[in-house]
């Protein structure tokens, strides 16, 4: 049997992993998974129904209770939240610290990793998140651990920012950085850490293309599949 191509990319908060990930997995002609998009969707559902973010048991319930789901138009991913196309609303700056949050519990990541695991089962994926190669998706073929320093990544994010037109100050989206890595890699259950297996690629110094083509020659490297541009699964 061949084994089916699934990538795993994990890394902490503005390391580029959406965007190249979206790349990568269009030139390879296979499904781009973004989980924090449905952990973003689970703490939008927590902010609608007004409940505490530290209320465990609550929290957990209402994660329960929320239908989220991702469907893709296109070659891209749609996130929904109790039917509801949610892709926009879930990119604030308010909806990433919430997921955050909600991600802590070990009844939130349950539900959300065995979500992951049926989708990336029968279909070839890249998938991007904290835990994909740790936790997830443990025999992935390829996993990758992309970083930068979190000066790269709070410049990054800035530019970001500024291109879509809102204001920005370095120093606040710096600190951002500093507290959500701080979350992602001290919480008690599956903290983000690079796998044993995983291949660091550290892009402080890339563009995107070169992150891109790293990853690229990477997944080459371990299981002969090459890139062909311009393709979208
Ligand atoms: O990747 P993104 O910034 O959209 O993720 C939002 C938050 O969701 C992260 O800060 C992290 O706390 C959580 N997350 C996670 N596990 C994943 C993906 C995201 O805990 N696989």
């Amino acid at each position: 049997m061949t084994q089916l191509l699934t990538i795993a990319v994990d890394g902490p908060v503005g390391a580029g992993k959406s965007t190249v990930s979206d790349e990568v997995a269009a030139r390879l002609g296979i499904l781009h998974l973004d989980t924090g998009a449905m952990y973003r969707a689970a703490g939008l559902a927590v902010s609608r129904r007004k409940i505490g973010r530290d209320d465990e048991a609550a929290v957990t319930a209402a994660v329960a209770e929320a239908d989220i789901s991702v469907r893709y138009e296109n070659g891209r991913q749609i996130t929904l939240l109790d039917g509801e196309d949610v892709s926009t609303a879930i990119r604030t700056q308010e909806a990433g610290a919430m997921a955050s949050a909600v991600s802590r519990f070990p009844g939130v990541r349950r539900q959300m990793v065995f979500l992951q695991q049926q989708m990336a089962k029968t279909t070839p994926m890249l998938l991007d998140g904290r835990d994909i190669g740790t936790v997830v998706l443990k025999d992935a073929p390829v996993k990758i651990y992309l970083t930068a320093a979190p000066e790269a990544r709070a410049m990054r994010r800035l530019r970001q920012l500024e291109e879509k037109g809102e204001k920005a100050d370095f120093a606040a989206i710096l600190a951002e950085v500093n507290a959500r890595d701080r979350q992602d890699m001290n919480r008690e259950i599956d903290p983000l850490r690079q796998a044993e297996d995983a291949v660091l690629v550290d892009s402080s110094e890339m563009d995107f293309e070169q992150m891109v083509e790293a990853i690229l020659r990477i997944v080459e490297e371990k299981t002969g599949v090459k890139a062909r541009k311009g393709v979208r699964a």
